[in-house]
């Protein structure tokens, strides 16, 4: 039962039909996108210059998280190096060579408004939530493919390298506590209340506040978060510049997520190779079911024959 190459092509060609029409409406949808920002987006405010280091909220994210502290450098104290499959929250000092002020930073998931992690899955495994704004990871539709490390502008996103079923983990701002009517878990233990939660606005005003109350204090006197990137749900005071703590000078304009958006309709030929796939399933299953009719007709002959 040989298929011949018309039939290939033929039944790769049906299998494409589908796909090719999924993909033709997919890109009309993107054309068709409007960025919606969250009806009550949940912030975390970050006070750089209230932080002493002390990584109280490393450990409760840990807690709060289910994740094992990181040991990895000595094999005794909690002290990873950066982000990492256990590390969702990390504290890094910036201590410069020539004396001038350091500063120590917290670092998450910025929950931004418009997130490169999201547009840039091909499979929207990362979603933003259209109430809270939360960007959240659903490992059902994860093909671990790992765009959104890349596209993310704060390379925050991790993959689990090690592991059968490998997972992304980032910050989700706990939201298996907050729907206990807990905070997250780092604000729950900061004694100096450097990081504390609430909604955006509450924050955004506090942070203002702060600035109109201490003059010369913070550095030029902006609230990293309220528009770079397009904005963002975490929001940072800092007496040293922002691009010192990790966090970079992007702009108002979102434009990693944008281009990433229209490089989604590119990311969705990458199709191709699953049509092409399907097409040989199906001559493959064409093949097994002749190859098993045939063989279910010589066993009957073979049969037949034993019986005479
Ligand atoms: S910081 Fe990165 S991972 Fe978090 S929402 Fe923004 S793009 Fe996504
Ligand atoms: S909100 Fe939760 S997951 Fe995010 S940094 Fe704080 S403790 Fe960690
Ligand atoms: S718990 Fe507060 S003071 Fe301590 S490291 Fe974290 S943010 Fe800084």
């Amino acid at each position: 039962m040989a298929i011949t190459r018309r039939e290939l092509i033929t039944n790769i060609g049906k299998a494409g039909v589908p796909v090719a029409v999924a993909m033709t409406v997919g890109t009309q949808t993107l054309q068709a996108e409007e960025l919606t920002v969250p009806t009550e987006p949940l912030s975390l405010f970050y006070d750089a210059s209230l932080c002493i280091g002390c990584k109280a909220c490393e450990s409760a994210c840990n807690a709060a998280n289910n994740t094992p502290p990181d040991i990895s450098r000595d094999g005794l104290h909690q002290a990873p190096a950066d982000l990492n499959v256990f590390t969702r929250n990390i504290i890094k000092l910036y201590k410069p060579a020539d004396g001038s002020p350091s500063s120590f930073v917290k670092r998450q998931c910025m929950q931004c408004f418009d997130p490169g992690c999201v547009a840039g899955c091909p499979f929207e495994a990362l979603y933003k939530d259209k109430d809270d704004g939360i960007v959240h990871w659903d490992g059902s539709k994860c093909i671990g493919c790992r765009y959104c490390t890349i596209a993310c502008p704060y390379s925050v996103p991790r993959f689990q390298w090690l592991g059968f079923n490998p997972v992304i983990t980032k910050c989700e701002l706990c939201s298996h506590r907050l729907a206990k009517g807990l905070k997250p878990g780092c604000t729950s233990v900061c004694p100096t209340s450097a990081v504390i939660f609430g909604t955006r606005s509450e924050l955004l005003l506090e942070a203002k506040r702060r600035i109109k109350n201490n003059p010369g204090r913070y550095y030029q006197d902006r609230v990293y978060g309220e528009t770079e990137n397009g904005g963002t749900q975490a929001l940072y005071l800092s007496r040293v510049p922002f691009e010192k703590l990790g966090l970079p000078e992007i702009g108002p304009d979102s434009g990693p997520s944008s281009t990433l958006r229209w490089q989604k309709r590119i990311y969705s030929y990458f199709a191709l190779p699953a049509v092409l796939y399907a097409g040989l399933v199906t001559v493959i299953r064409k093949n097994l079911k002749g190859y098993e009719q045939e063989a279910h007709e010589q066993e009957k002959e073979t049969g037949l024959r034993a019986q005479l």
